[in-house]
């Protein structure tokens, strides 16, 4: 292995935290900053404060060795060569990224640097940041000889981040400077050169001794537009199979068929092709504005990301009217939601579409019994405990007597439900899936009436199907 490296990672959130371990298990030694007292007190005294897998595992052999968590960012700049910012960089009122996180940083390693550095943006940026950096750097009087700025954005998912962090599909680093490249290199290079992979204890995942993991180099507004360009991309392509799903059920055809369809072909890929309540989570809805804002910055309209996000916003109401067409009046009515994160494997409530379509019933006068296998401390943190807002210890208890149950997040759990179990435990056996978990005809069998996104509905003998449905 090369020369492990110093790292600082400024930030202990979904990315900072991974990012932090990861170097840790590729060999480097790493000091992990958070502002935040409380979450440093907790990973030090051997707390794991997101949910994700491998995660708690890393965390128990690193912490201590190959990785510290501190509050003084000060003192973990100064003996590290190379800094993370990971910090969060929400969406702003105009949808602009709003960065005033990262200058903080920035500026507190301003006051800290007495050697060259190299400061890597791993946050999602927008382009041109990197020379925003370079220019706080001098506003503070720091010699441009002192440091580099790099682009290394960050492609992990939530729910399998560790092992996309140590198998990535790729590794982008924007560097304006020889030196600064080499040192990423060389930070990744028990990745790309394979010898993280040929270790007894290596994380399995698709990257091997043989085939490593792939280094792009670019320049620094490259690698920021890349991130940006990617997420906005996988996000049109979930917009278009939701506009497609619409289109289907209007005709009767079936969405998932159609994308098995579309996606056999190479150039297209199944991949992001899943009908459903559309995109969350703290990357896409932002990332997607950011990206629109710096187009209109340079003068150009990008409309084509503005239909992505209204075709997500809409597919909320789609649903929310399918519940309302099953139910008719929702004024009393009692719904079980299957769900609160905003995808599966994640404790993460971000832009959760679960959390928006529960607080739009609620608002109807619905009261709801919710069951998330990971997100219900941070569900509650926003939706409290009330008298239309309950919380149950698992998806059957959740569904005791109520009118229908609302799948709202894709949860492995959710698509292996004992049906038997579940129809006992309703009081009408209606099931509304906006993530299409189920086979219809599957779910008719099983005595319930199914109703899901793209897909011709199914009504159990009792119920009957309604004569017109009421949107
Ligand atoms: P997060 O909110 O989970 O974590 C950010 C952390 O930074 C928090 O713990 C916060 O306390 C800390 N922080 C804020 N200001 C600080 C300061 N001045 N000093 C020290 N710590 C500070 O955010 P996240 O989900 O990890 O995202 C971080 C960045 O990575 C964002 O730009 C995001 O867009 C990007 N990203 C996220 C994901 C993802 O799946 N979450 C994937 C790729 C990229």
């Amino acid at each position: 292995m090369t020369k492990p490296v110093s790292i600082c990672v400024i930030g202990s959130g979904y990315v900072g935290l991974v990012a932090a371990v990861c170097f840790a298990e590729m060999g480097h030694s790493v000091v992990c900053v958070d502002n935040d007292e409380s979450r440093v007190k907790t990973l030090r005294e051997g707390g794991v404060p997101i949910y994700e897998a491998n995660l708690p595992e890393l965390l128990k052999k690193h912490r201590g060795h190959g990785v510290e968590f501190t509050t003084e960012l000060g003192s973990a700049v100064e003996r590290s060569d190379a800094i993370f910012i990971a910090v969060g960089t929400p969406q702003g009122d105009t949808g602009a990224a709003d960065l005033s996180f990262v200058e903080a940083v920035v500026s507190e390693i301003a006051r800290a640097i007495t050697s060259y550095k190299v400061i890597v943006e791993k946050s999602t940026v927008p382009v041109y940041t990197n020379e925003w950096i370079r220019r706080v750097m001098q506003r503070y009087g720091i010699d441009h000889a002192l440091f580099d700025v790099v682009s290394n954005p960050e492609f992990l998912r939530e729910g399998t981040a560790i092992v996309d962090f140590l198998h990535p599909d790729r590794i982008v680093v924007g560097a304006g400077s020889e030196r600064a490249a080499r040192l990423m290199e060389s930070i990744y290079e028990p990745i790309t050169g394979g010898s993280y992979y040929t270790r007894t204890d290596a994380l399995l995942g698709a990257c091997s001794s043989e085939t490593p993991a792939k280094l792009l180099l670019t320049s620094a507004q490259s690698a920021e537009i890349i991130k940006h360009a990617s997420n906005a991309f996988l996000a049109l392509k979930i917009s278009f199979i939701n506009a497609v799903a619409n289109l289907a059920e209007s005709v009767d055809a079936d969405v998932e068929d159609i994308a098995a369809g579309i996606g056999l072909d190479s150039r297209i890929g199944h991949k992001f092709l899943h009908a459903g309540l559309g995109y969350g989570g703290s990357c896409f809805p932002k990332d997607v504005a950011a990206f629109h804002w710096v187009a209109q910055q340079q003068g150009l309209n990008f409309e084509l990301l503005q239909e992505v996000q209204r075709i997500n916003d809409a597919q909320k109401d789609v649903f929310f009217n399918k519940v309302r067409s099953a139910l008719w009046t929702l004024r009393g009515k009692k719904l079980a939601a299957l769900g609160l994160a905003f995808k599966r494997d994640t404790d993460d409530i971000r832009e959760s579409p679960a959390l928006s379509v529960i607080k739009r019933l609620i608002e109807a006068g619905a009261s709801v019994t919710a069951y998330d296998p990971a997100a219900m401390d941070r569900a509650k943190e926003v939706l409290p405990p009330s008298k239309q807002m309950k919380y149950a210890d698992s998806a059957i208890e959740a569904a005791e007597d109520v009118d229908a149950v609302l799948i709202l997040t894709d949860w492995k759990e959710f698509a292996t439900l004992d049906l038997a179990e579940l129809n006992r435990a309703v009081r009408f056996p209606i099931v509304i899936d906006g993530r299409n978990l189920y086979k219809p005809l599957y779910m008719a069998e099983q005595g319930f009436t199914y109703v899901s996104i793209g897909r011709p509905a199914v009504y159990n003998a009792q119920q009957g199907k309604p004569r017109r449905l009421i949107a």
